[in-house]
Formats: C-alpha cells, structure tokens, sequence
C-alpha cells in the first residue's frame, strides 16, 4: 500500500538515502523512502557480472564519461542499498585536513569533532572493523608484504562487512549477506521505527507549490523489463535527493530547480583511479579474497591512496589494452598476477548535463595535477611488486612489461599523456555542494536548497570538495547531519 502522505520522502536508498532516512526515523519522522532500483535478498544475487549489469547497475554499467583521458564508464548502484550494494565496503573517516578546510568555507557542523561520534555511530551500526589475513588471502597479503618491505605507511582497510567469507564478488553484490551494505543495516532500522520503503519507484518530478517543494511524482518500473509502469503521487512536509551525484543534478536540471548558483550538475570530482599488476612466479589467485583489504597512504596531503584490488577474469579482459590471441595469452597468466591500484585526490573538473534526450551526460577533464598525481601512484605501484617478489610488472600504460624498476619508471615518467592512461571512477561527487554562499554553493549548511524551501539533498553530491579516500562513510555522516537538522526543523 502506497501511502498519500508523509512528513519526509526520500529520494533514493544509498549511502545518502539510508542514512537519512535512518536519522530521520530515529528523531520519530514519518518516512517514506522511493527507489528507482528493486529490494533483492543476498540469496538472490547470483555472483553474475552480467546479472549484475542488469539488475544492480544504473544504466547497465554503462554511464559513459567524456573526457580525453580514457575513463572506462563510471558505474553506480541501483536498488535498495544504491551503490553501497556493489561496493568494496571500504570505510575511511573523512581526513581532518579535509573538514578543516569545509570548517573554513563556514560548514562548522562538519568539524572533525562534531562529525566523529556520528562516523563512531554509523561504524557501529554498520559493523567497520578492520580485514585481516584469513579473509583477505594472497593479493592483498601480496601488497601488504611489498609496502612493508619498503617501509610505507600501510594497513588493513577498515570494512563494513563484518559477516564477510572473502569470496571475492563484492562488486557484483554479496551473496552471503556478509557485507553491511545499507540495506542490511540503516534501512531495516529505519523501517522498525516506522519507515516505509518503496522499490521500484522511479521519481520523475518534484512537486513544488508557491515556490516550496511538497511532494514528487513517480512511476512503479517493472525491474525485469525496465517497462514504466503506473504513476502516483505522494505529498510531503519535505523532499530530501538522494540519488547520487549523478541522479541529484539530473532530477533538478530536467525540472531546472534549486539552480540560481548555476552550480546544479558542476564540480564533480570523481576520485581518478589507476591500477596496475605483476607476474609472481607463485599462483595469487587475486580473484579469492576480499578484494581491497589492504592500503597504503603515499601522501596524505596531496591525497595519492593506494589499495590493493582484484578483478574477475571476464572484468580483468574487458580492462586490458590486449585482445584476441595476445588477449588469451595475457589471460593465462592471470593466476599469477598480484594487483594493487592508487586513487587521488582531484580537483572539481567534471561536470554533470543533460544530454539532447533528457539523459545524464557527465564530462571530466583531467587535470596536469592530477595526472601526475596518478603516475606517482603507479611508480609507487611498480616498487611494491618489485618488492613483493614480482619478476615482472606491467607499468600500467602501453604494451611492455618491465624486468626491474627502473624500467618501469622510464615508462612513467610525469610526461605521460592523460590520453595512454586507463582511469577508473566510482566516487562522483560534489555536483550540488553545500555551502554557506547562495552564489556559489545549491544547498545550505543544512542541506536545504538555498532556493526552494523543503528541498533538501543528502547524498555525495553535497560534497565541498574531493575527499582523497572512499568516501561512503562521509556521505553517510553527512546525510545524518542534514537528517537532524531537517527533524529539528519539523520540530520533531
Ligand atoms: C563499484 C563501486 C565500488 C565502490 N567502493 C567503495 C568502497 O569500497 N568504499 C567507499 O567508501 N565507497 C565506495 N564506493 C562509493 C560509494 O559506494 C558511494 O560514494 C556512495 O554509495 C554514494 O552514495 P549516494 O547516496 O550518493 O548514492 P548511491 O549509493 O549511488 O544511491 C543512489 C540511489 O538513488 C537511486 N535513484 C537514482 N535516481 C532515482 C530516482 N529518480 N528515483 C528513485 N531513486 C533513484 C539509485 O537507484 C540508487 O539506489 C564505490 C562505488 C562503486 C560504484
Ligand atoms: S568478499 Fe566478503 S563482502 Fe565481498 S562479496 Fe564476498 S563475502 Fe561479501
């Protein structure tokens, strides 16, 4: 039965979605949550990529980005849960620097000391601890053994997965419900206090009357066939985005709402990544494991993280610049090969549009900062194999693989032109960020839109700025902050 009426809807059920519908609910708010994306049970998710593409994908996997560097699509969840469904479940508290500095732009409820006990909640709730050797076996051990052989400041990720088998398949949703992805966590608390979910239920419009936000209309989507289905409505005391740094500023720009800074859809940041690989004369087997637990800060103030990785042999292929017969040949060796990836702090060069048919268009121009940044990842990349015990190690541009260090790093010298690397993004933010000026920011210090009263955003596109580590934690923390704020408000 699908409510009339609500104090909050909720638009989306991410990281930004549970949680604020979790803080909502907790502060006794009538909740109702939509979600474009279908309710599954661990049981159901059948360890498939391509059933993954299907069915937990936004857009099959295929948000293009257009950009001169070579960007594969940038990928997102879709169902109950959002991206926190097909994530690595790393967890990282925001770097004091980094709220520093919003604490600076005036965002002084995202102190480092107001955000702790919220992140400390959420850690809890969500069950963070730290991976260790059992469940994150030879690749991350592999990463782990090279870094300490070189003295860089490395540990074991902290993860939200605290039942976790370290099978391996995180990105394709986790099947033993090990895994505290949101919907294992937030939303079925929310949901006891009263919270309604609703899946299947894509948002096509924001309802707003006398300038003021006061409902949305959606249509239920057949999650076989994507066959759009009936419509309704549902009316509400407030409208709180959460559909993700690309859903937020879409919903907003087809309605061109909240948009008087012109800053709806700009300042995306995607956290580049790069990742590379060696041969080991002994089997790896990356696929077995959890597939980041292990990571390694290489600079912390210019942001350059590194994170072991793994990849299922029909992804590994697809990322590869080899093919046919040298494909295979490259293939083969796969058992062998001991991956470790960097990902950097970027500065806000992308942003979000709509396309001639309505649909999410999302540019990024890397910048010479953030290239080089990159390269330094991959050179500290090439020493950990060397160091781990790899006899070779593809340098992660071109063809060649190198027999020694120094090689590799000929190969990756700062010149290296953006357009010979591969670079990975699944941390879109910033394309509706908070902040204290109207000119220059969509939503205030609450999370509510500077321009339409009841219109509120809590997901990652609220972010500042870049964050320089995973960030669903973060989104998370912030989520809850405009959550209280918007239950205080209601005068609940
Ligand atoms: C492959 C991958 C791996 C990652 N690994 C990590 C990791 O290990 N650690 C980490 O910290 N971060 C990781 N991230 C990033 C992290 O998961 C995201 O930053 C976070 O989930 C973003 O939260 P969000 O609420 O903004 O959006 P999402 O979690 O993406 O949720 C948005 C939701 O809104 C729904 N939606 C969109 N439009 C509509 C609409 N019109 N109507 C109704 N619903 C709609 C979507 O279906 C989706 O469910 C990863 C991301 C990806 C894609
Ligand atoms: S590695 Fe762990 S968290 Fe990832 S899918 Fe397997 S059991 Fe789930």
């Amino acid at each position: 039965m699908i409510p009339e009426r609500t104090d909050v809807l909720v638009v989306g059920s991410g990281a930004g979605g549970a949680a604020v519908a979790w803080a909502l609910a907790t502060a006794g708010v009538d909740v109702v949550v939509l979600e474009a994306g279908h309710r599954y049970r661990p049981k159901s998710f059948p360890a498939s990529y391509p059933w993954a593409l299907n069915h937990i994908y936004a857009g099959q996997g295929a948000q293009y980005v257009q950009s001169d560097a070579s960007i594969y699509p940038m990928p997102s969840g879709k169902g109950v849960g959002g991206s926190t469904l097909i994530n690595s479940a790393i967890c990282y508290r925001a770097p004091d620097g980094v709220l520093e500095q919003w604490r600076q732009m005036g965002l002084t409820e995202l102190a480092p000391e107001l955000l702790a006990p919220i992140y400390e909640e959420l850690e809890g709730l969500l069950g963070v601890r730290p991976a260790y050797p059992q469940q994150a076996r030879l690749n991350n051990l592999m990463v782990k053994r090279g870094a300490e052989r070189l003295g860089l400041d490395g540990a074991f990720v902290a993860r939200n997965a605290p039942g976790c088998v370290g099978c391996g398949v995180c990105q394709l949703g986790c099947p033993s419900g090990g895994k505290g992805s949101v919907d294992r966590n937030l939303i079925p608390i929310a949901e006891r206090l009263g919270t309604k979910v609703v899946d299947d239920a894509q948002v096509q419009e924001i309802l707003v009357r006398n300038g003021r936000a006061e409902g949305v209309r959606f249509a239920r989507i057949d999650p076989e066939s994507q066959a759009v289905g009936s419509e309704h409505r549902i009316m509400a005391r407030a409208v709180v985005l959460a559909a993700g740094s690309v859903g937020t500023p879409r919903l907003l720009l087809q309605q061109g709402l909240s948009n008087g800074s012109r800053q709806v859809g700009k300042n995306l940041s995607i956290h580049p990544a790069v990742g590379t690989y060696g041969f080991f004369p002994d089997l790896v087997n990356s696929w077995d494991g959890v597939p980041q637990a292990y990571a390694v800060y290489l600079d912390r103030k210019e942001g350059i993280l590194l994170q072991s990785y793994n990849a299922p042999p029909e992804v590994f292929l697809a990322t590869q610049p080899w093919s046919g017969a040298l494909g295979m040949a490259q293939l083969s060796r796969l058992p062998h090969l001991g991956m470790c990836g960097a990902i950097v702090s970027d500065r806000p060069l992308g942003q979000v549009e709509l396309g001639p048919s309505g649909q999410p268009r999302v540019r990024y121009a890397l910048g010479g900062l953030e290239r080089k940044k990159l390269l330094r990842g991959l050179r500290a990349i090439v020493d950990i194999l060397f160091a781990a015990g790899a006899t070779e190690v593809y340098p992660g541009v071109g063809r060649t693989w190198a027999h020694d260090p120094k090689v590799a790093h000929a190969l990756l010298g700062d010149d290296v032109p953006e357009t010979a690397l591969s670079i990975y993004a699944s941390h879109p933010m910033g394309t509706c960020r908070m902040g204290v000026s109207k000119e220059h920011s969509v939503v205030g210090p609450d999370g509510q839109s500077h321009d339409i009263p009841g219109l509120y955003i809590a997901d990652a596109s609220l972010f500042p700025s870049s964050l320089g580590v995973n960030p669903q934690m973060t989104v998370m923390a912030l989520a809850a902050v405009v959550g209280r704020a918007l239950a205080r408000t209601l005068g609940s």
